[in-house]
């Protein structure tokens, strides 16, 4: 199948199936637009906008800074933030200082970011004020020497007169920190360094631009080792496949964390290789994303299922235009078709199907935009992407139209996981990337991914490995076993399901189990269901067959 390639034959006339990749640095795409569109917006964020020439000047101050401080080529800087200027800004400034960035969830509790500053060494994290309590309570166990903290109103100076009111409202938190002696407020950091360039020699192939972390296959979260071609190349590819867009001329609504692989690529590495203007939304809430419309009319909206399903099913929905929306790759999970149908008649724009995962830079499939899109399929591979069907069991490639575990190749493909050799190997064969999902193709090239072969679960877009989640209800001192699978949710794709066996005499209430979990997760891995058992269903070696509960589970719902 990979030498056939049939997709390619119905690959939009204006799609080049195979593209020239520049071999620079990823922080190029961000000196050429300043260097094309200086006086453009680069970011839009609550009311005030930064150029393409002020936030490259930012991004070099701020790379002064890390060099000053003793960051060197190579040296992990993990960024703790929302979808803000300071985002930007920090991760930009990171690569022109040579350093890998570490994107970090700032909705990781404190054993989560224990385990990711850890594993990745990072010695050096920007984080916001309301998030600094968090980041002090676990330094002592991690290898942090350097932490900048900004505030979101850093930049924009009458958002602290509203903003804070309102978190302090709805946290009852009090931004008014007190920091320890070495802690740097970002924007004097940013303020006092030199605006000069930073000339930090990088191989695009070999050197690494992000380290993020992802459960893949395996659930332990691990670092994807994503080089600066990887990034250069998953941004082109989309350029390539979204043919129609205008250099200098979109806006992207930026909805989608900057921190997860899907938003930082769609959002932020295309959208400043395209020299379009940003308009940052930390948290997505229906209302605004409406006003953010309203306002500034963005021309494309990446999201999730989730996303779009929320906007086309609001009471408010009439009092607003959408029709300046052109296009719209959802990726992260199945899109529902009546959620294509209607998006697209509300907007006249164009809402299709896409794939990936973090191992690929994202993006790896995608449906045509404006031609030959169909519902229900991921679509074809982007341009110079090679797609094997596997067998689960022999891991044969399989013929056109069986189903078995899809393999990508291709230039976004990763260099593999941070220090984990055997992990790599695991799924990394020949240039070969095993995706975990299974799925299969048609005879025209399009894919269809009809399960996963590891056991993830996706709860609103975000991912959940049952096995982290299990360790967590383990260490309950009444909880003798626990399983955890995904179970169908109208809103949210999928939600958590625990299954629970008590030991002897002992006992717990729901309530207490998730006032347990609360204190180790985040709260969207939280169990929203629970089943009390005698016993657990097991394979020969004892491991617990999650399968066999999902299949209960749905024949009981079925029934009901
Ligand atoms: P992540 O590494 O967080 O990007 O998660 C990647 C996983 O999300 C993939 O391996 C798939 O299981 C799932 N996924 C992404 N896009 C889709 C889609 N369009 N349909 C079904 N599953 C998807």
């Amino acid at each position: 199948m990979s030498n056939a390639k049939p997709w390619i034959a119905n690959y939009p006339s204006e799609t080049a199936p195979s593209l020239d990749y520049p071999r620079i640095p990823l922080t190029q795409f961000l000196v050429q637009s300043a260097a094309s569109y200086p006086d453009n917006n680069a970011i839009y964020f609550m009311g005030k906008t930064i150029s393409y020439r002020e936030l490259l000047e930012l991004s070099y101050r701020f790379a002064n800074a890390l060099v000053k401080r003793g960051v060197q080529k190579g040296d992990r800087v993990a960024i703790m933030l929302p979808n803000t200027p300071q985002a930007v800004i920090s991760y930009y400034g990171a690569l022109f200082a040579g350093a890998i960035v570490v994107m970090t969830n700032p909705l990781y509790t404190e054993r989560e970011l224990i385990h990711q500053l850890e594993d990745s060494g990072a010695e050096t994290i920007i984080t916001l004020d309301l998030l600094y309590k968090r980041v002090a309570q676990v330094r002592s166990s991690t290898p942090l020497k350097r932490i900048f903290v900004t505030s979101v109103g850093d930049f924009l100076p009458l958002l602290k007169k509203w903003l804070y009111p309102l978190v302090q409202k709805k946290q009852g938190q009090t931004p008014q920190v007190t920091y320890s002696a070495d802690v740097e407020p970002f924007l004097s950091a940013v303020k006092e360094s030199a605006v000069t360039p930073v000339h930090v020699p990088v191989d695009p192939e070999q050197d690494i631009a992000l380290l993020q972390y992802t459960g893949g296959t395996t659930g332990v979260a691990k670092g994807v080792m994503l080089t600066h071609a990887n990034l250069i190349a998953n941004a082109m590819q989309c350029q390539a496949v979204l043919y129609k867009l205008r250099r200098g001329g979109e806006r992207i609504l930026g909805v989608l964390p900057l921190f997860h692989v899907y938003g930082m690529t769609t959002v932020m590495n295309k959208g400043i290789c395209i020299a379009a203007e940003i308009i940052l939304v930390p948290k997505f809430e229906v209302k605004q994303i409406f006003e953010m419309i309203d306002k500034r009319k963005p021309t494309l909206f990446p999201g999730a299922p989730t996303m779009y399903i929320a906007l086309i099913n609001h009471p408010d929905l009439k009092n607003h235009d959408l029709s300046s929306i052109e296009a719209c790759v959802s990726g992260s999970a199945p899109l529902p078709v009546e959620v294509k149908v209607k998006f697209e008649e509300l907007t006249g724009g164009k809402l299709v199907e896409g794939y990936g995962l973090t191992e690929a830079s994202p993006v790896t499939h995608s449906n045509p935009i404006w031609e030959k899109s169909i519902t229900g399929s991921i679509g074809m591979p982007w341009p110079d992407t090679d797609c094997r069907i596997l067998d689960t069991v022999t891991g044969e490639e399989l013929p056109q139209g069986e189903v078995g575990e899809l393999a990508v190749k291709g230039p976004q493909v990763m260099l593999g996981y941070w220090n984990r050799p055997e992990e790599t190997a695991a799924v990394l064969k020949d240039g070969w990337l095993l995706t975990g999902d299974v799925g299969y193709m048609d005879e025209n090239g399009y894919f269809y991914i009809v399960d996963r072969k590891k056991d993830m679960i996706i709860a609103g877009g975000f991912n959940i490995y049952p096995r982290e989640v299990e360790e967590v209800l383990f260490e309950h001192p009444s909880i003798q076993e626990a399983a955890v699978i995904g179970v169908p949710d109208p809103y949210r794709g999928e939600t958590v399901k625990a299954f629970i066996v008590f030991k002897d005499g002992k006992q717990a209430s729901e309530e207490e189990l998730e006032a347990h979990c609360r204190k180790k997760l985040a709260a969207y891995k939280i169990p929203r269901k629970y089943e009390f058992r005698t016993e657990l269903p097991k394979t020969m070696v004892g491991k617990v067959l999650r399968r066999q509960l999902q299949e209960e589970d749905k024949a009981r719902q079925e029934a009901q």
